[in-house]
């Protein structure tokens, strides 16, 4: 008897750019590999397929040939939802942007975790309602934790640190990732995880060992 093959759910997207878009070559790859498959819209700027746990790899591998990048889905660092670079890739920081996705999207997690940037004060990204927030304000990055968009816990997220320089940006989301992953409880989420933990406590700590 053939084993029934098991179906995952991916994300997809096409990177970070200007705006979330797709060009028609991605959109002719998306459906010929749909076929009778639905595609689900996020808010997140991801499109879910699913896929063949066994054919991931491959998968990923033909997604990324046409310029689509593909995550996990579940509790993983999703991909860095973004705004839209109006002003200009340099001036907005799009590089940072896209190593911040680098580095972070698709890293397991306690639970899902919403990482968001925006390229200046205006806030297009929604960075501070968001998990972990990056707003870029004029020459550096202002990072912030703890945002929260839904139901009536919603809350702003709390400024870790304002104009931040790209590798110290980076390396202070490392560290507030590595607290969570090792102190969070199973499927708790990064809101739920600051509100036991400490919202003041995670900062301080970081910023300490960034000290020493
Ligand atoms: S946050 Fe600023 S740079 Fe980004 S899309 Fe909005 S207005 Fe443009």
């Amino acid at each position: 008897m053939s084993e029934i093959e098991k179906k995952i759910k991916l994300a997809v997207n096409g990177g970070i750019g200007f705006g979330s878009k797709l060009n028609a070559k991605q959109l002719v790859f998306l459906a010929e590999y749909l076929g009778d498959q639905e595609l689900e819209l996020t808010t997140f700027q991801q499109l879910y397929i699913e896929a063949a746990e066994n054919d991931v790899e491959f998968i990923t591998k033909k997604f990324n040939e046409v310029g689509l990048s593909v995550y996990p889905v579940g509790n993983y660092v999703k991909s860095l939802r973004h705004c839209n670079f109006c002003k200009g890739e340099e001036q907005e920081g799009m590089p940072v942007a896209k190593e911040i996705n680098r580095r972070i999207a698709g890293k397991p997690v306690p639970f899902t975790l919403r990482p968001a940037y925006a390229g200046c004060p205006i806030g297009c990204g929604e960075p501070l309602v968001n998990d972990i927030g990056v707003l870029k304000v004029k020459n550096g990055f202002d990072l912030y934790i703890g945002g929260n968009p839904k139901g009536a816990e919603a809350r702003v997220g709390k400024l870790v640190k304002a104009q931040l320089q790209p590798d110290e940006l980076y390396s202070l989301i490392d560290k507030i990732l590595v607290v969570y992953i090792k102190h969070g409880k199973k499927r708790e989420s990064f809101f739920k995880f600051l509100n036991r933990y400490g919202f003041d406590t995670l900062p301080e700590q970081v910023l300490i060992t960034e000290r020493l």
